[in-house]
C-alpha cells in the first residue's frame, strides 16, 4: 500500500501548481522535492545554495531572503512537474544518514543526535503511526472508563479502542473538545500553529488560519471523534462525581451526577487543567449581566455597551481586541502586564496551496509539522533557565533571558510611539517568559490605543450595582462585566472525589503538592492514569497535544505490561514517584517560573509552588514516557 504521506496524484496545470507553491513554506517544499527526486539527485538539492538559514518559532521560511525563496519555488516547480510527468512514483525511502542531513537542512543547523528519534517519529516518513499500540491480548477483559472527552480523553479513547479495551467515556459537556468546546469567546484561537497543534496521526489539511479559531478546532475534534467511532462510547452531559477503587473486585466504580454508576478495570482522568473557571470572590453585587469568558453569553449584545473586563491574561488578550470596536467603551482591569512574543502572522489565513501540498506533495505536511515543532521544541527552555550568578534577577534571570527581554520590550515599545502613558502600563516588570507568554501581532496594543479603550493597572476591590471599584478606589461604570480571570489549574481532578487503595483520598494524599510519576501514575491508585496531570503543562514550547500523546503512550505501556502478565492491577512504586518528584522540584527551582520576582502566576499553588508545569526538556519527557520500565511498577495478579 502506498505511504499515506507520499502525495496523491494530481491533474493541475503548471500555472495552477505555480500558484499553489506561492503559499508554501520553502524549506518544507524543498524537502518534499528531495523525496520526489531520484536518490542520486537528492544530495545535490540538499547541498545547493538555496537553503534555510535557521529555524525559529513561527518562522516558516527559514530566514531565506525573498530572492532565494523565489528561486527555490522556480526550481521546485520544475521538480514537481517532472514528478508529475513521471507518474507520481512513490518516493524511495531515505536512509538514516540522509534523514539526518534533511533534518539539518530543515533547521539551517544541526539537529542533535538525541533529538533525531523523536523528530523522526513525528515525521512518520514510513507512514506508520508509531505511537499506536495495536491489539493487546487480554485487553477485552479490562473495560476502561475515561473521564473527559476533550483532546486528551478523545486521544485515550482512540488508543484504548485500537488496543481492544472496551471503553466508556464520561463527559460533562454536550459535545467533545473540552477547551475548544467551552471557550467560544470572541477572538478565541490557538497559540501553537495548527499544523502541529493536531494529533500526529490525524494531520489536517483544511486549516483556514495558521492559528485556527475555536470553531475550527471544535469541528476538528468532532470529526476525529466520528472518524474513530468514539461517539457511540461517550455519555455526554454526565459529570463524574466520585471514583472509588474496589479492592476485592479490582474495579473502579465511578458515580455520575444522575446517580448511576459505571464500573471498569482501568480509569483514565482526562479532566483537563483549564476548564474550572476561576472567578474571584469579590464583595458587592453587580446588577447587569456578568459572565466568565469560558461561559460566554452570546445572548448579551455588547454593541454600544460599557464593558468592564477583569483580567487580561491569555484570554483577555485575545478577547479585548475582538470586542473593542463593537462596544461603547471597554475598561480592562489588569493586575499584571503580560510579556508577548512577536508573531506578525498570528491571524494570517492559510492559502489554498497549503492544503493542496499536504495532499499532493510527498511529506510536505510532515516537514511543515516538523518545522513548527522544532521552532518551539526546547529552544525556549534555555531562556527559562535561571543563572544564579546573573545579578538583576528581578528583570531577567540570565543573559539569554535578558536578550529575550530586550527583544520583547522593543516589540512592545515599537508599537507605542507617542503613548508613553501606555508604555509604563504594558511593559512587564518581571523576567520574560516567567508567566505564560502570549502570541502577538499588534492587535492587543492596537486595541489599547483606541479612544474607547482604557487599561487600568489595578485589582478589583468590590462590585457595585452599576460597575466595579478598583483597588485604587476608582469606580468604573459598566453595563456588562466580563471575568477574564482564567481557571483553577492547580486544583487537579477537582471537584471529583477519588478514593484509592485502603480508602485513601487522592486529594488528602496529595495535600498541597499534587504529584504523579511523569504526571501520569500515582502510588496507591491502581490502574489509574492521569492525562494533563500534575507537572505536565508546558510553558516554554511544544503543545499539550504532544504532551498528551507522550502520556497516553506511557499509559498504554503500563496496560501492555498488565495485559501481558494477565494481571488485575498495575501500580507505580511510591519510591519511583518520590524520586521523580524530587527531581522535578529541583529542576523547577532552576526555572524562571519559580522566580520570587513574579508575584502573580497561575502556575503557582496557594503555597507558592509550581506544581502544574513540566520543567524538563521535551526530548527527555518523550524518552522517559516512551518505554515503561516494568521495575517501576507492581502488577497484582
Ligand atoms: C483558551 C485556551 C487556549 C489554549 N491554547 C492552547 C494552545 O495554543 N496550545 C496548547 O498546547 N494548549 C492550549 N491550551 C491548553 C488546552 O487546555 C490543551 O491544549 C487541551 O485542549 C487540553 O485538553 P484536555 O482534554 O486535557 O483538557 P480539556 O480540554 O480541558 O478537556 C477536559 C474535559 O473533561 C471534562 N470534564 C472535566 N471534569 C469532568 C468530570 N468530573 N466529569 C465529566 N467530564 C469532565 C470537561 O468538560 C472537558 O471536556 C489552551 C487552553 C485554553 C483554555
Amino acid at each position: 500500500m502506498r505511504n499515506p504521506h507520499s502525495g496523491a496524484p494530481f491533474g493541475e496545470t503548471e500555472r495552477e501548481v505555480a500558484a499553489y507553491l506561492a503559499d508554501l513554506s520553502v524549506p518544507a517544499l524543498l524537502l518534499s522535492c528531495v523525496h520526489m527526486a531520484e536518490p542520486s539527485a537528492r544530495s545535490e538539492l540538499l547541498r545547493g545554495k538555496l537553503r534555510p538559514a535557521g529555524a525559529m518559532l513561527n518562522e516558516f521560511q527559514g530566514f531565506m531572503p525573498e530572492e532565494d525563496q523565489e528561486a527555490a519555488r522556480a526550481l521546485a516547480l520544475q521538480l514537481v512537474l517532472d514528478w508529475q510527468r513521471r507518474g507520481f512514483p512513490e518516493p524511495e525511502p531515505v536512509d538514516a544518514a540522509m534523514l539526518q542531513e534533511m533534518m539539518n537542512f530543515a533547521v539551517g543547523g544541526a539537529v542533535g543526535p538525541e533529538y533525531v528519534p523523536m523528530m523522526a517519529e513525528e515525521l512518520e516518513l514510513d507512514g506508520l503511526d508509531q505511537r499506536a499500540t495495536g491489539l493487546l491480548p487480554g485487553a477485552s477483559g479490562l473495560p476502561a472508563i475515561v473521564i473527559g472527552c476533550g483532546m486528551s480523553g478523545l486521544l485515550a479513547a482512540i488508543r484504548l479502542k485500537e488496543a481492544g479495551f472496551p471503553i466508556v467515556v464520561i463527559e460533562k459537556n454536550e459535545g467533545p473538545g473540552g477547551t475548544w468546546w467551552e471557550n467560544t469567546y470572541p477572538g478565541a484561537r490557538v497559540d501553537v500553529a495548527n499544523h502541529f497543534y493536531c494529533y500526529s496521526f490525524e494531520p489536517a489539511d483544511h486549516w483556514t488560519e495558521y492559528f485556527a479559531r475555536q470553531p475550527e478546532l471544535r469541528a476538528y475534534f468532532e470529526q476525529v471523534m466520528h472518524k474513530h467511532g468514539i461517539d457511540e462510547h461517550v455519555r455526554f452531559g454526565r459529570e463524574a462525581l466520585e471514583a472509588t477503587w474496589d479492592e476485592e473486585a479490582n474495579r473502579w466504580r465511578v458515580r455520575l451526577d444522575d446517580g448511576s454508576e459505571v464500573e471498569g478495570a482501568v480509569l483514565v482522568s482526562a479532566v483537563g487543567q483549564l476548564n474550572r473557571p476561576n472567578v474571584p470572590d469579590v464583595p458587592g453585587h453587580f446588577d447587569g449581566p456578568a459572565f466568565h469568558t469560558s461561559r460566554w453569553r452570546h445572548d448579551v449584545d455588547l454593541a454600544g455597551k460599557d464593558v468592564v473586563m477583569v483580567g487580561a491574561g491569555a484570554t483577555g488578550f485575545q478577547a479585548a481586541p475582538a470586542i473593542a470596536d463593537t462596544v461603547g467603551s471597554l475598561t480592562v482591569i489588569q493586575r499584571t502586564a503580560q510579556w508577548m512574543f512577536p508573531n506578525p502572522g498570528y491571524h494570517d489565513a492559510v492559502g489554498p496551496g497549503v492544503g493542496w501540498a499536504i495532499r499532493h506533495l510527498p511529506f510536505y505536511g510532515r516537514w511543515f509539522r516538523f518545522l513548527i515543532f522544532w521552532g518551539g521544541c526546547d529552544a525556549g527552555i534555555a531562556a527559562a533557565e535561571v543563572d544564579p550568578a546573573w545579578e538583576a534577577q528581578e528583570r531577567s534571570v540570565s543573559e539569554v533571558n535578558e536578550i529575550v527581554r530586550t527583544m520583547f520590550t522593543d516589540w512592545i515599545v515599537g508599537q507605542l510611539e507617542g503613548r508613553d502613558d501606555l508604555v509604563a502600563k504594558v511593559v512587564p516588570d518581571y523576567p520574560p517568559t516567567g508567566k505564560r507568554t502570549l502570541q502577538d501581532n499588534g492587535s492587543w496594543l492596537g486595541a489599547l490605543k483606541r479612544d474607547n479603550v482604557e487599561l487600568v493597572r489595578a485589582g478589583v476591590a468590590r462590585l457595585e450595582a452599576d460597575g466595579v471599584v478598583d483597588t485604587d478606589g476608582v469606580h468604573h461604570r459598566a453595563d456588562v462585566l466580563i471575568w477574564a480571570t482564567g481557571f483553577r489549574p492547580n486544583d487537579f481532578l477537582m471537584p471529583m472525589r477519588v478514593t484509592g487503595r485502603d480508602g485513601v483520598d487522592l486529594h488528602e494524599f496529595w495535600g498541597r503538592r499534587p504529584r504523579a510519576h511523569l504526571g501520569v501514575t500515582v502510588p496507591g491508585f491502581p490502574n489509574l492514569f492521569l492525562l494533563y496531570g500534575p507537572g505536565t503543562n508546558l510553558a516554554s514550547g511544544g503543545s499539550i497535544i504532544f504532551a498528551s500523546e507522550c502520556e497516553v503512550r506511557m499509559m498504554m505501556g503500563c496496560l501492555q505490561i498488565l495485559a501481558e502478565a494477565s494481571g488485575r492491577s498495575i501500580e507505580v512504586r511510591p519510591e519511583v514517584v518520590d524520586e521523580y518528584d524530587a527531581r522535578l522540584r529541583e529542576e523547577m527551582g532552576r526555572k524562571v517560573w519559580a522566580s520570587p520576582h513574579i508575584r502573580h502566576n497561575y502556575y503557582r499553588n496557594d503555597a507558592g509552588e509550581v506544581v502544574s508545569l513540566n520543567p524538563f526538556r521535551l526530548v527527555d519527557y518523550w524518552g522517559w514516557t516512551k518505554d515503561v520500565s516494568p521495575a517501576e511498577y507492581v502488577v497484582g495478579t
